[in-house]
């Protein structure tokens, strides 16, 4: 059988037949290196980095004369762990710039965490780093078998967020033709798709999925649409929701990963062979999974919380970053045939974890339980509050058209039967609170799917 990957469909049949030499790999080369050679390159680059780090950046030089650790104490990959974590409030205390390793003048670019909790965390990229992020890019969107003859349609914002800009290089990077369209008007994102002839869409799972169903209520044919990759990011994708743009759009959607603090997107990639996991980019970043609470490493395999360290950062060195995202990773080789270390799909973090009555719950658990029952969409909120001094959790959810119903027994035992799955899951008592269609409210950046008001 032979697949023509730019025709719609034939990218993801390609891999489903195992015909993985028909998708094209961005550097095969570096992505197909032997695990002896990617070893051998990150520890030098580990080596040279923690020297730069030491000699540039005094709250690395305090921190590593603090411990008594030196520079030449880092000889292996292990070495690693001899060195400080870096979290959040080290690049929140010294706002702007004070993690800076280089002068502005060979800054080429500014962003920004949102600051939606406080002080915004500002990164720059010299001319280099802005060319490792563009290769991290241009690799993961041909993992989704995203070739140069694509245009390629922006529905991110740009501005200081990474993650407009960042797909934008990657995407040019590779050849293909950038629509920059930005954020927001749905209707003239479905115009633009159809009249520019747009074949990429970038956007977060979630607004993907609401220009997904503005279409379908104008009549536009998702089938006979150009469009057929969606690249995803910005927020964490539930398999479950995947799924349904996929077969509802009639397109391949993969999300990627990675954070402002470490690069912005392109940290890792999903490709079409091993689907829930996603493609680390070893040569660029060293990760650890450690216990969340200890920092110790876990074993091999095993759940826990990523960290990482960016290997060829020039404007902002970090070392050890706690991302607070709860991942394990693999180093078996890939059927795509990419040899970088695969990472589960974040789909909890550290500190997202609710406590309700003493018992931890994670917002994916409750978004896998939705996922599963036919009647509601997967739209969903979680109001977590203080009733009579007990914590008590709500789960709005979204009747699907087709199984909406006038009946007030009917919808009544519908609630009922979503509860009682939750409850078996979560081991929690909740109350469920069923919307209309259409009645949660759809966002164009990121979902925020928790609202706690304790
Ligand atoms: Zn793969």
């Amino acid at each position: 059988m032979s697949f023509s990957i730019t025709k719609k469909g034939d990218a993801l049949a390609a891999a489903q037949a195992g015909s993985f030499d028909v998708l094209p790999i961005f550097d095969p080369a570096m992505e197909c290196a032997s695990r002896a050679y990617i070893e051998a390159l990150q520890t030098e680059k580990l080596k040279r980095q923690v020297r730069y780090a030491y000699e540039r950046v005094p709250y690395y030089r305090a921190k590593m004369d603090e411990m008594g650790v030196s520079p030449t104490d880092i000889q292996t990959l292990d070495d690693v762990r001899k060195l400080p974590f870096t979290d959040k409030t080290a690049l929140r205390d010294t706002y702007p710039y004070g993690m800076f390793a280089v002068s502005l003048d060979e800054v080429r670019e500014i962003h920004a965490s949102s600051g939606t909790t406080g002080t915004p965390i500002v990164v720059g990229y010299t001319d280099a780093d802005m060319d490792v992020w563009s290769d991290c890019i241009a690799r993961l969107v041909q993992m989704a078998g995203v070739v140069p003859a694509d245009n390629a349609q922006m529905a991110f914002g740009y501005g200081m967020f990474t993650g407009g800009f960042g797909l934008h290089y990657g995407l040019q990077k590779l050849g293909c033709t950038m629509i920059p369209a930005g954020a927001g008007n749905t209707e003239r994102h479905i115009k633009m798709i159809q009249d520019y002839g747009t074949t990429v869409l970038i956007a977060t799972p979630s607004y993907a999925m609401h220009i997904c169903e503005v279409g379908e209520q104008l009549g536009y044919d998702w089938e006979s649409s150009p469009l057929r990759v969606g690249l995803f990011g910005g927020e964490p994708c539930p398999p479950g929701l995947k799924a349904e743009i996929e077969s509802r759009m009639h397109i391949v959607c993969t999300d990627n990963y990675g954070l402002t603090e470490v690069m912005g997107p392109g940290v890792s990639g999903e490709c079409l062979a091993a689907r829930d996991q996603q493609h680390i980019a070893e040569d660029h970043f060293l990760w650890e999974v450690v216990d969340p609470k200890t920092g110790e490493p876990v074993a091999e395999g095993e759940m826990g919380e990523l960290v990482l360290t960016p290997l060829d950062k020039q404007a902002i060195p970090v070392l050890r970053y706690r991302t607070h995202d709860l991942t394990r990773v693999t180093k078996e080789p890939c059927a795509c045939g990419r040899t970088h270390a695969r990472m589960d799909k974040v789909r909890s973090r550290s500190d997202d974890m609710l406590i309700i009555r003493g018992t931890n719950v994670f917002p994916s658990q409750i978004e896998d339980v939705l996922t599963q029952i036919d009647e509601v969409t997967p739209h969903y909120h979680i109001i977590v509050e203080t009733v009579d001094g007990m914590d008590a959790l709500t789960v709005q959810t979204e009747i699907r058209p087709s199984a909406f119903t006038d009946s007030f027994e009917a919808l009544d035992a519908m609630r009922r039967r979503i509860e009682e799955k939750l409850k078996s899951v979560l081991l929690v008592g909740v109350k469920v609170s069923l919307m209309e269609p259409g009645g949660i409210e759809r966002t164009m950046g990121k979902a925020k799917h928790v609202e706690d008001r304790r």
